[in-house]
């Protein structure tokens, strides 16, 4: 994806508050786009009616893609074929079946779910632009189909489809069309608005900002990913049942290629990742359609049939290059340029560091499964090769619970590869992780993550999408329980407090709590690392990985960091730590193992593999002057 594509910021951790102040905006916007739906028809020309009630129709794709794109960072080129879908299949049942409508639109939308399920089951594994491509080629089989299907009536299509009625009443005009609609569009909406709020939400975001971290804190990716790809499939369908109820036909130009592009317009000049964002894209794609049929044709005269759609990729080249967050993005910006809104965000800021100043801090909670100095990992005759490379060789070591143990060897020697093959970030070419007495090698890191293994990273993996509070929260997932459905009818507003409070409590612990509400992308690099640390820590494992957690930190980090971790393991927490500080591993670790060249070459306590001659000629090179220069300073630190 490139960056004009990357969804915009999904934004703060909202503050536990009352209904009213979560969801202001939903409903002061929603009471708007309601009063004017019920007022337009009696207003607007028949010209402007079309307008809007397509705008409308379009409104529900249009959302439907923005979740799949602006949260889950799938890019699909198909939304046309579900819209087919939809309509088609609620055509047929109408027309052939005699079924009443809601029945009709409900197998409508299920009829799409169901074909985004089977298309999403194999594509969802794969990474990249495949899913563009392989909607591409559904929105290409779904055209052909319809075209040469007797079913839906080749190229003539379905004609004859039955006008919906309301309480006896026939919904005939474009009036009642527009309040017939308007009730599903806020729903939809609302449904949306919440997803994207939500637990879920939140952690597709969070997949989309690094699918690695994600994993590793629990979230089942593929499935996640699956699910809103289906959800967006169903928001599609829908749009396809209003279309046809609304020009009574339903043609192959409803599965083109073009639809799916203006769609995707849509979401792009809305900004990615707002679903607002999504259904003012849909009013305004629907105005520059009309625009453009007009002006088109008088600058190249003679210009004839789909004559928009030159100005549709015109409108989308220019804003993926002067607007790339879209209309939301342009917005919020210049909304944030106000000096009321400046006044606002500092005071919120005040108002924050205050809270946190009188609460006294905790340390983060430890899972504690197993007894003291029982064995919690076992690793087993581990191997990974590259080709010819062997980055880790016949390495076993057993971890017992509640010690720290220190992985150290020079620059290559497989640490990171070794870390990555216990949390589940790379599958072992021989050997076995076993955690808590299951085999965990092999499998995705959330299984791990989902046994009580957490881990950081040496390349920090920071969700740039939200704030810090927001990183520290995602650790709390496995914690949740809160699924698509829950988020998206907002049944988890205690869950999420709870979890945002705890939140708060873990930087605490790291004095983190003044940066709580920045955008994550903007800490400075020490501060991004002990933010990972406390979202590993949000996770309340049994088993803590951290790859270099001391890099890039300042002397007094460096303090804090240590004093954290040795109350973590007083407390009973595992870790298994890999630091280039030396001096800081020996006076942590309960035991050292040291790898050179992928074998394990030393384990045992700290003083044993200090005076190990294989440690200081291997670890240390031959330069036995440097290695002597080491020793001492061990010496002194110890
Ligand atoms: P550092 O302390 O510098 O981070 P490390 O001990 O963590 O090093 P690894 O990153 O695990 O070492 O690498 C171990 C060896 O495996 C190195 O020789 C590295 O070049 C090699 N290696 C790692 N990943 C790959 C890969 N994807 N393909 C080929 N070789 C690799």
């Amino acid at each position: 994806m490139t960056d004009s594509t990357k969804p915009t910021f999904v934004g703060k951790l909202a503050p536990r508050a009352s209904f009213w102040t979560n969801n202001k905006g939903t409903l002061i916007g929603g009471g708007i786009l309601v009063a004017l739906m019920l007022v337009i028809p009696f207003t607007a020309s028949s010209s402007m009616m079309n307008i809007v009630v397509f705008a409308m129709i379009f409104a529900l794709p249009a959302i439907g893609l923005n979740l799949l794109m602006g949260l889950a960072g799938q890019v699909s080129l198909g939304q046309a074929a579900f819209f087919a879908i939809g309509a088609y299949t609620h055509a047929i049942m109408l027309t052939k079946l005699d079924l009443p409508g809601p029945v009709a639109a409900a197998i409508g939308v299920a009829a799409a779910m169901l074909v985004a399920l089977l298309v999403g089951l194999p594509l969802m594994r794969l990474r990249g632009h495949y899913l563009a491509l392989a909607t591409l080629g559904l929105g290409f089989i779904v055209m052909i189909a319809v075209r040469e299907w007797d079913v839906t009536g080749r190229t003539t299509g379905i004609y004859g489809i039955p006008r919906p009625t309301v309480f006896g009443i026939p919904i005939d005009n474009s009036g009642f069309f527009l309040w017939f609609i308007t009730p599903f569009v806020v729903i939809g909406l609302v449904l949306a608005l919440n997803l994207t709020r939500s637990r879920a939400g939140r952690a597709l975001s969070a997949v989309n900002d690094s699918e690695l971290a994600a994993e590793s804190l629990g979230v089942n990716t593929y499935a996640l990913r699956l699910k809103v790809f289906v959800l967006s499939a169903g928001f599609a369908a829908l749009g396809g049942v209003f279309y046809a109820y609304q020009v009574a036909i339903v043609s192959p130009t409803t599965a083109e290629f073009h639809l799916s592009v203006s769609i995707l317009l849509m979401v792009v000049i809305g900004g990615l990742g707002s679903v607002w964002g999504a259904v003012a894209g849909a009013f305004l794609v629907q105005f520059l359609g009309e625009g453009m049929r007009e002006v088109i044709p008088a600058i190249f005269p003679g210009a004839t049939g789909e004559v928009q759609l030159l100005g549709y990729g015109i409108v989308l080249i220019l804003v993926i290059l002067l607007l790339p967050g879209g209309l939301y993005q342009a917005t919020i910006t210049l909304w944030r340029k106000l000096p009321f809104a400046r006044n606002r965000r500092a005071a919120d800021a005040h108002a924050t560091a205050a809270e946190d100043d009188t609460t006294i801090p905790q340390l983060p909670a430890v899972s504690t499964p197993v007894a003291a100095g029982e064995p919690i990992l076992v690793i087993s005759g581990l191997t990974k090769r590259y080709g010819g490379v062997v980055a880790v060789n016949d390495v076993s070591l057993t971890v017992p619970a509640g010690t720290i143990l220190g992985l150290i060897g020079p620059n290559g020697a497989g640490k990171t590869t070794c870390f990555n093959m216990i949390s589940g970030a790379l599958t072992p070419t021989a050997g076995t992780v076993t955690f808590l007495g299951q085999v965990i090698s092999g499998k995705k890191p959330h299984v791990a993550a989902s046994h009580g293994l957490t881990r950081t990273f040496q390349n920090l993996q920071v969700f740039t999408s939200t704030d810090v509070v927001g990183n520290v929260y995602m650790g709390r997932y496995r914690k949740g329980r809160a699924g698509v459905l829950r988020g998206m009818l907002g049944l988890q507003a205690h869950e999420q407090g709870a979890h945002r409070a705890a939140s708060y409590e873990i930087l605490k612990s790291m004095r983190l709590t003044d940066a709580a509400d920045d955008s994550a992308s903007a800490l400075p690099f020490g501060k991004q690392r002990m933010m990972e640390v406390c979202r590993a820590l949000a996770a309340e494992p049994a088993l803590l990985l951290l790859d270099e957690p001391m890099a890039g930190l300042s002397g007094h980090e460096r303090d804090v960091m240590a004093e954290l971790l040795r109350r973590l393991r007083t407390a009973g927490l595992t870790i298994v730590l890999v630091e280039h500080d030396v001096a800081q591993v020996m006076s942590l670790a309960d035991h050292v193992a040291v790898l050179d060249d992928g074998v394990l070459i030393a384990h045992g306590d700290p003083e044993t593999v200090r005076n190990d001659p294989a440690v200081v000629v291997a670890y240390l090179g031959t330069d036995l002057d440097e290695a002597e220069a080491e020793l001492n300073e061990l010496e002194e630190h110890a």
